[in-house]
């Protein structure tokens, strides 16, 4: 049995989509492989994000290398090659990057807010960027 749709309901629906669409802050402008060693992203608010392919995978948020729930690493990052790199990457939509890592994982798919976070530079890492 379906029950009638509740106007009211429905207009609080809109309301908290709103917030969530206020909160999708990160948005690449531009996405480079620079050689076999990283990935670099530049925000629209020109912040520069180089990642490693090793921290990045390291970071993989895949059901297999983080506890979906507690959000812990369940991956035990000295199984990861030295040498690990990215075959390929693919964008997902507006939403975020997969990477082929070179030890043939890929099931991680990066969301670009994710990313953000994972920031790896001084300035993020002291906590300066609050946003998302
Ligand atoms: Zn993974
Ligand atoms: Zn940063």
């Amino acid at each position: 049995m379906r029950r009638p749709v509740n106007s009211h309901k429905r207009t609080e629906f809109y309301n908290i989509q709103g917030v969530v669409d206020n909160l999708q802050m990160a948005n690449p402008k531009g996405i480079e492989k620079i050689g076999a060693e990283k990935i670099r992203i530049v925000w629209d608010d020109d912040h520069v994000s180089d990642y490693p392919f090793r921290y990045l995978r390291e970071n993989c948020p895949c059901a297999l290398c983080r506890d979906e729930f507690s959000g812990r690493m369940i991956l035990d990052p000295k199984t990861i090659p030295a040498d690990i790199t990215s075959l390929r990457e693919s964008v997902i939509g507006h939403y975020g990057l997969a990477f082929s890592f070179s030890d043939e994982h890929g099931t991680g798919i990066y969301t670009f807010d994710g990313l953000r976070k994972l920031c790896p530079c001084a300035e993020c890492e002291k906590g300066i960027f609050t946003g998302v």
